[in-house]
């Protein structure tokens, strides 16, 4: 069993598609971020914002913003630091690219259904779940944040991490949670989305099959499909997504635990 402050482990990584790790004083009792709630935890000192920052976040200052215990809005400034993210170059099927307008207006609906999921808040009181399993086994293909070129034309950058497997790989959620949405999407191809509460969700795409139902509740390590290619991939792989506060962070922060325990 990992101790409940495992996640004082997770380094801060205060840049775009990072997570700040930001301490306040101890009797901070919320705090909120580009006005999403943020994830607050309480130690005897001092409490601590963990503040997912999206790919789009501009270097320079950021203001976090918090409640003392008389109620009084209080700032705290972080700087966000510049990183670089690779290039890569895709070559798709002409049809994923240039849409045509019922396609367009398909997948415009989609994306305000992937923002209602992906900004779920549900408020807990559970453990901050770090570090995270994979939740399938395999080789990165893809890492976060890669800026891409589909058939030359730049498009949005890679907000999730692949994860290589066979089609069929059993795919399972590193955490507790609620499946608050599930779909066959365009580009997204077979989707789950899990609440794990908090205001942190995660994402498994292009999956061949479902193993669970919209408003499952789910033991970490619970069965959720299956890998596959649906939607828009050039192979069968699984597309992990992790956003926190509204955020689609780099979900190799959550394993980086495993990966320094690794010679
Ligand atoms: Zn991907």
């Amino acid at each position: 069993m990992l101790a409940p402050t495992a996640w004082a482990l997770m380094p801060s990584t205060p840049t775009p598609g990072g997570i700040a790790v930001l301490t306040l004083p101890p009797d901070a009792q919320s705090a909120s971020y580009e006005d999403y709630p943020i994830w607050l935890i309480h130690e005897d000192d001092r409490a601590v914002a963990l503040v997912g920052l999206g790919l789009d976040a501009k270097p320079g200052p950021h203001q976090l913003n918090w409640q003392d215990a008389e109620g009084h809005v209080r700032h705290l400034a972080f700087t966000v630091e510049d990183k670089h993210y690779p290039t890569q170059k895709l070559t798709v099927p002409p049809k994923m690219v240039d849409l045509d307008v019922a396609t367009l207006e398909r997948v415009r609906q989609e994306q305000s259904r992937i923002r209602a999921a992906l900004t779920y808040y549900r408020p807990t009181s559970g453990d901050f779940p770090w570090p995270l399993a994979q939740p399938a086994a395999g080789p990165t293909s893809s890492p976060f944040g890669l800026r891409r070129l589909f058939n030359g034309k730049p498009r949005k950058p890679h907000s999730g991490l692949d994860i290589a497997a066979a089609e069929g790989t059993p795919i399972q959620t590193p955490a507790a949670g609620i499946v608050i949405d599930i779909g066959d999407f365009y580009f997204n191809g077979k989707t789950v989305f899990v609440d794990h509460g908090g205001g942190l969700v995660s994402m498994y795409c292009h999956l061949s099959s479902f193993a669970v139902q919209k408003g499952e509740s789910l033991q970490p390590g619970q069965l959720l499909g299956q890998v596959g290619r649906t939607g828009r991939a050039t192979g069968a792989h699984l597309h992990w997504g992790v956003a926190l506060n509204g955020n689609l962070v780099d979900p190799a922060l959550f394993l980086a635990a495993e990966t320094a325990a690794q010679p």
